[in-house]
């Protein structure tokens, strides 16, 4: 028997697309391959805030146990005007000061010579910045990027760049930080590989030049959407929906899947983009058969945070229902994360931050006055909210929340629109150890499966959008077709 070379990508995130995709446009030319990403001709639906913009520039804290939103400074002036100057002045002195300091702090030096050394986020931020630094905005940016507790979070695999600074600045990050502004080339933005591949994007680099936030204006679906609409019009593209993978084997060299349909697959590849616990299963289901796939290490290291996203969108009111800005976030409590709460992350000011994305019937609607559009994200470290979503004290007491949050005096007129999506172990948080550990996991692959197999996806090399379109380009180009 034997098989044209084909990849089967299991899972249809934003990952096995993008990887499915890439594959797709390298399979029939094997040569002098140039993956072209926009060829989905999403320019034109793009949406950017520029840096300088107020939506951009304006982010808040609200800081447990007080009213109000607090102004994150965004300048020297802003800075030391700032009721957070009372921490963010001595943090940044400590970190500049210490820099290169002997026998101050033991373990930095060991830190940044060896990869393979990491922390938590929370220890990292602390040693160069002190604790209430890292409790009061490290713990917050936390919450608005992986919905997690900075305490277990890796700063290896969750900010690498912060570690490339740090070395950089020969200990400090300030330095660091600087250092790269002074230089032509900012060293600690290139890793080798994006220096050498090609990935012709078009018009899009100077599309997100000076970008400090990009959507679509139908919103990030758009991409998804976009790169399954190109792959259904590939021929050399079936694409699977609505039925899952439900036994995995190697038969004859071959990988052979079965689905939940009972339709059995085979190929000469595979790309496994599925979020890692899933694989886990995957494979506990499918040992007691022949030719079984071989297990794989850490698939269940780390832990997923579950959030509830709730859209709220306010009619027309004579007062502003927020300030102007991108939105907030919410530190962790000093309390820890143990008292049942509502447990708000943050909140994201939509219709302020992405105005392009609100569409009104005409000028004069318009003119009658703008809606205003949140998106409130819950839970994470906090647990589930409490009330839960599901009960019909959870939006008024949700409202209380935000009205105490935005430090208004009247309370929050009724929401014209309300929707509440509870997100079961949605985003994965890396712990300390994640780097090495997922480098121990390409490698078993390698030995266990075979050369033609690549297990990647959020749960391995980063969450964001960026990482899972890069992580599906990179296996699509490095599979051994
Ligand atoms: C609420 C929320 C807000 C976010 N906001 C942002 C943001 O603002 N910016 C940003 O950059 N990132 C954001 N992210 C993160 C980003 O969206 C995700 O990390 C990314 O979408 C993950 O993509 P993925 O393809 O790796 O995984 P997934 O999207 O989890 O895809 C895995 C796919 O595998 C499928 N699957 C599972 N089991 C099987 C099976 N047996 N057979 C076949 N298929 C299977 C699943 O159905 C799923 O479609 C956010 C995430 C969440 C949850």
């Amino acid at each position: 028997m034997s098989f044209a070379k084909s990849v089967t990508v299991l899972g249809g995130g934003i990952t096995g697309l993008s990887a499915a995709l890439h594959l797709s446009r390298r399979l029939p030319v094997r040569s002098g391959v140039c993956i072209n990403i926009h060829l989905l001709d999403l320019a034109p639906s793009v949406l950017t805030v520029p840096r300088s913009a107020p939506a951009a520039r304006s982010r808040f804290l609200h800081l447990p146990g007080a009213g109000g939103l607090t102004s994150i400074p965004t300048s020297l002036i802003s800075l030391l005007t700032s009721p957070l100057a009372r921490v963010l002045v001595p943090a940044i002195l400590q970190d500049t000061l210490r820099a290169g300091q002997k026998g101050e702090d033991a373990r930095a030096p060991v830190l940044y010579e060896d990869p393979s050394e990491d922390e938590s986020v929370d220890a990292f931020l602390t040693r160069h910045f002190g604790a209430k630094f890292a409790q009061m905005f490290g713990s917050a940016l936390v919450h608005g990027i992986y919905a997690a507790d900075s305490r277990i979070l890796s700063i290896r695999a969750a900010f690498p760049i912060l570690c490339q600074l740090e070395r950089r600045g020969k200990s400090s990050i300030v330095r660091g930080a600087v250092a790269d502004m002074m230089s032509f080339m900012p060293q600690s933005a290139l890793s080798e590989n994006e220096a050498t591949e090609p990935y012709d994007l078009g018009e899009v680099p100077n599309l997100m030049k000076g970008v400090s936030v990009y959507s679509f204006r139908e919103g990030m679906q758009t991409l998804t959407e976009s790169m399954a609409k190109h792959l259904e019009a590939r021929p050399n593209v079936d694409l699977l929906l609505g039925d899952g993978v439900r036994r995995l084997r190697k038969v004859d060299g071959y990988f052979e899947f079965t689905t939940d349909s009972g339709r059995r697959i085979t190929s000469t590849h595979v790309v496994a983009a599925l979020p890692l616990p899933q694989l886990h299963c995957l494979l506990e289901d499918s040992s007691s058969q022949t030719s079984a796939l071989p297990a794989l290490p850490h698939l269940l290291a780390n832990p997923s945070s579950s959030v509830t996203v709730v859209n709220l969108i306010f009619p027309p009111s004579a007062t502003p229902i927020h300030p102007d800005g991108f939105g907030y976030l919410i530190p962790r409590p000093s309390a820890d994360y143990s008292a049942p709460s509502l447990g708000v992350l943050g909140t994201v000011f939509d219709s302020s931050a992405l105005s392009g994305q609100d569409r009104y019937p005409s000028p004069a609607a318009y003119m009658r006055g703008r809606f205003t559009k949140l998106t409130v994200m819950l839970g994470g470290p906090f647990g589930d909210p409490s009330p839960t979503p599901s009960s019909p004290q959870f939006i008024p007491a949700l409202l209380d929340g935000l009205w105490m949050h935005f430090g208004r005096r009247e309370r929050l007129p009724e929401p014209c629109l309300v929707r509440v999506r509870e997100h079961r172990d949605c985003i994965p948080t890396p712990t300390v150890g994640h780097t090495v550990r997922m480098k121990e996991l390409a490698v078993a692959v390698k030995e266990r499966w075979g050369p033609h197999a690549a297990v990647i996806g959020a749960g391995v090399g980063g969450v964001s959008v960026g990482d899972c379109v890069e992580s599906g380009r990179r296996a699509a180009y490095e599979l051994a077709l």
